[in-house]
């Protein structure tokens, strides 16, 4: 099943662009790195598909449905999640609550202890830390918590950028590993899908928050090029 379909994408700050031309499909439950140096637009491609910054050309599509002109959030309610570079997470909120917050905004209660719980699954030093203040973590645990608010909004798509950035070797393993076991577990989170199907006919719709750290805010371009 084709999850992304990205045709001839061009992207500009203004006069410059950064993009051109970008093409590329990922299915349902593949894992994808994209490698280049620093400048060649890694970071531009993740913010376009995630809404965060407006394409100047071509076609994204997730899931089938045309994202391309969407605003973050609503792009966020087609399934896809993203971690920005930089571990977004806060710092004086603790570990369960910074989790909380990826889900806030629709979820029922019982929703949010599911999702917790299989957060925890995936990354036990998350468990074991969850009332501590999220600023208090290491730098590799604040990367998986930014990872598990984002995966809070089960999403079909999880874009991260640079998630290994100024890790230690041993952490950045761990968190090729976690993302390993997240694509392991299936695509479109069929892991809480076993879990929802146990009570609800059917997955609930994804779940979005405008303001959480992970689903990206509908920021405005000039917010983008204010970098
Ligand atoms: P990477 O993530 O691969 O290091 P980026 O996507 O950050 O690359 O940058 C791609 C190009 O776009 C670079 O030339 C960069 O200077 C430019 N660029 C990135 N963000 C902005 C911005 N907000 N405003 C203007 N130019 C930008
Ligand atoms: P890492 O190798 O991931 O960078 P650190 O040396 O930063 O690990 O942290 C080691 C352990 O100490 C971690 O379990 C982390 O949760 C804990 N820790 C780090 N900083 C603090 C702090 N300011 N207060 C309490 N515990 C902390």
């Amino acid at each position: 099943d084709t999850l992304l379909e990205v045709e001839d994408l061009d992207v500009r700050y203004g006069d410059a662009q950064a993009l051109w031309g970008v093409s590329l499909t990922v299915g349902a439950g593949e894992t994808v790195c994209v490698v280049g140096p620093n400048g060649a637009g890694k970071s531009t491609l993740v913010n376009a598909l995630a809404g965060v910054h407006r394409a100047s050309g071509g076609r994204i599509r997730v899931n089938g449905a045309d994202t391309t002109a969407l605003p973050g959030h609503r792009v966020c309610a087609h399934g896809v999640a993203v971690v920005p570079e930089g571990r977004r997470i806060f710092p004086r909120m603790t570990v369960t609550d910074n989790l909380m917050l990826g889900a806030y905004r629709k979820a029922a209660r019982p929703a949010h202890r599911e999702s917790v719980a299989t957060v925890h699954e995936l990354f036990p030093r998350l468990a074991e830390r969850a009332g501590q203040l999220a600023g208090n973590l290491s730098g590799g645990e604040q990367q998986m918590l930014a990872i598990g608010g984002a995966l809070m909004a089960r999403p079909a798509l999880l874009l991260l950028d640079e998630p290994s950035l100024g890790l230690a070797p041993v952490r950045v393993d761990e968190v090729y590993d976690a993302v390993q076991r997240i694509a392991a577990t299936g695509s479109a989170w069929s892991w809480s899908n076993r879990t929802w199907n146990a009570r609800w006919p059917s997955p609930p719709a994804p779940i979005c928050s405008a303001r959480g750290g992970w689903c990206p805010p509908a920021r405005p371009p000039s917010c983008a090029t204010a970098r």
